[in-house]
């Protein structure tokens, strides 16, 4: 194509000098005519200087050489007289023609190498738009969408070609915030647009972007910011609940800077200090240190900044008016800064009132042991006078009496032998109290002792036609023999007495390995569920005509109880009103630190 335009230009340029040539020789030489004729060489070199710029110059030399060859050698060589000039003309006509267009020429090239070049950056812009994380697109200044990256295509879809505002917004005009006539015009912009379509929050950078064309676009950056801006919510909404905790903490609070300085403090610690949050701020943290603990808190400080002392100490504190304050310091460096927050407990009032606790308690231990040695005292002095109404009333019952006197004789022993047992009951559990008891361990046959038991209660059970059953395996127990005597009375003596006549009472002994269960069941009364976690408390009985006519007096279970936690063991019961009920309890086999035979 290039080669034929080039034949053609050549044939065109041949034939217009071809043409002039004859012109020449026909019109000059032939004719004679004047030189008039020349006016037409300037086809040739005007094409020539277009075409072949500055090599018109040589077109117009060889029109010269024409022209010069026809006036010399015409019959009028009197014509002869302005060739040269005008052969100079044709020659100058030729190079100015042929060095302008020769300059055109040289500005198109640089103007076609321009564009290519603006070309390649676009592209090379484009790819790298396109492996952008971010979105990308580029809007002209009429709204137009000339591009969008394949990210931004993902979420809103591909409308390059389409007027933005419309495609993106279904809006008949532009956006009232939008930056597009801004940014044409030269300014980059950053701003913040929530997607309410996607509902995701972007950060836009938009600048402006200049075209092949000369014209401005504008190039939208859009970076997803919703996971930053969730981050930011989050910690702004815990930094909040932070500063509410903080604010409204029970405990006095406050930053320390390097160790020295406070930077922070809450509601609290104005109480305890006296001084104003304003006046707080940059106070010396060492001021509200009484002197003598100066040194150690002071340490201490540094030591837990390096995480090597205990999280507490105690220290005095000194308030605005010079009050000293027992307070309870927990200290815990900030990670991250050269900064620990201190939490203060003003424990003032709290060791006034432990001071005041342990007087009081010194004082109960005092008044406690007053007590019981003045109840050992009463009870000893309570029994000394029954021994001789016990004597004398047996004495008595030998003597002939009429039946009335027996009657009453009668009623003064029961009666004396109950007050018997009542203080002797309320002098073992004040020798209890006063931890006056041991036990005389050694090491039980088990069947011996229920046998014993069942032995001395039986006169009772049989007068209530009651039958004892007993299933005792041949076990031995390091333990107290009287107490466990005292346990197991107990127990049958409450069975005997809470069941009516003909019922059975069980005494089972269970032997499991390191330790021996002992029950004693029976087929009385019961014990109302709500009863059952109280009847181990001292003088707790469960109002019943029985319990009433029996003269009871709420003391043995807790005696049993009492026996039993000597021998490192427990007790319960299980119950069923009206069918009767199971007491159980535990002794281990073996004392620890205590060997057979010793
Ligand atoms: P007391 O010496 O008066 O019997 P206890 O401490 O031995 O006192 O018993 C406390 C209460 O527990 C009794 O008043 C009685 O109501 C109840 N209780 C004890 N053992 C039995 C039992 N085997 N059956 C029914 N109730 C019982």
């Amino acid at each position: 194509m290039k080669i034929e335009r080039l034949n053609y230009r050549f044939l065109l340029l041949l034939s217009t000098v071809l043409a002039c040539t004859i012109l020449a020789f026909f019109v000059g030489f032939i004719r004679e005519e004047t030189i008039v004729y020349t006016h037409f060489f300037y086809i040739p070199i005007l094409l020539a200087g277009v075409w072949y710029r500055r090599k018109a110059v040589y077109i117009a030399l060889l029109l010269s050489s024409v022209y010069i060859l026809v006036t010399l050698f015409s019959p009028q060589a009197a014509l002869s007289v302005h060739i040269f000039e005008r052969s100079a003309i044709f020659v100058a006509v030729a190079y100015v023609i042929g060095f302008v267009s020769e300059e055109r020429a040289k500005g198109e090239e640089k103007l076609k190498e321009t564009k290519e070049k603006i070309k390649e950056e676009r592209d090379k812009l484009n790819l790298i738009l396109e492996s952008m994380d971010d979105g990308v697109c580029i809007i002209s200044k009429d709204y137009k969408v000339e591009f969008m990256n394949k990210v931004l295509i993902d979420v809103f879809g591909y409308h390059v070609g389409d007027i933005c505002y419309k495609a993106f917004h279904n809006r008949d005009e532009p956006c009232p915030g939008c930056k597009n006539t801004e940014v044409v015009k030269g300014k980059t912009v950053r701003w913040e647009w929530h997607s309410r379509r996607t509902n995701r929050t972007y950060d836009l950078f938009e600048t402006p972007l200049k075209n092949i064309d000369g014209s401005i676009s504008k190039l939208t950056i859009f970076r997803d910011i919703s996971e930053q801006k969730r981050i930011e919510d989050n910690l702004r909404d815990a930094e909040e609940r932070y500063r509410v905790i903080f604010e409204h903490a029970l405990t006095a609070l406050c930053v320390i800077e390097h160790g020295k300085f406070v930077s922070l403090a809450n509601k609290e610690f104005e109480t305890l200090s006296g001084y104003s949050r304003e006046e707080i701020k940059g106070k010396k943290w060492i001021d509200f240190i009484a002197d003598e603990d100066m040194d150690r808190v002071q340490n201490y400080c540094e030591e837990r900044r390096k995480g090597e002392a205990p999280a507490c100490c105690e220290f005095k504190f000194v308030s605005r008016n010079g009050e000293i304050k027992h307070v309870n310091a927990w200290i815990e460096p900030i990670p991250g800064a050269d900064s620990c927050i201190a939490s203060l407990l003003d424990m003032t009032e709290l060791k006034r009132k432990e001071e005041e606790l342990r007087e009081t308690c010194k004082r109960l231990a005092e008044l406690d042991k007053m007590k019981s040695d003045f109840l050992n005292v009463a009870y000893h002095e309570l029994r000394s006078p029954l021994a001789p109404i016990v004597g004398y009333a047996s004495m008595l019952e030998r003597c002939e009496l009429p039946d009335k006197g027996k009657r009453y004789l009668y009623n003064i022993e029961q009666s004396a032998r109950q007050l018997e047992k009542l203080i002797n009951r309320m002098l073992e559990l004040a020798r209890i109290d006063g931890k006056k008891i041991e036990l005389s361990l050694e090491w039980v046959r088990i069947p011996e002792v229920v046998s014993e038991v069942v032995k001395s209660l039986e006169p009772e059970a049989k007068e209530k036609r009651q039958k004892i059953s007993m299933s005792v395996p041949d076990i031995e127990v390091q333990a107290d023999k009287q107490k466990l005597i005292a346990i197991l009375s107990n127990l049958v003596s409450n069975a005997i007495k809470y069941t009516p006549e003909e019922g059975k009472i069980d005494i089972n002994v269970e032997d499991r390995g390191e330790d021996i269960c002992a029950c004693v069941a029976d087929t009385g009364i019961g014990i109302p569920e709500e009863h059952l976690p109280k009847i181990f408390e001292r003088f707790y009985m469960v109002d019943t005509s029985l319990t009433r006519k029996s003269g009871s007096l709420g003391l043995g279970l807790s005696i049993v109880k009492e026996y039993v936690k000597l021998h490192g063991g427990i007790v319960w019961a299980r119950s069923e009103v009206g069918k009767g009920s199971e007491f159980f309890f535990t002794i281990p086999k073996r004392r620890k630190a205590i060997k057979k035979g010793a």
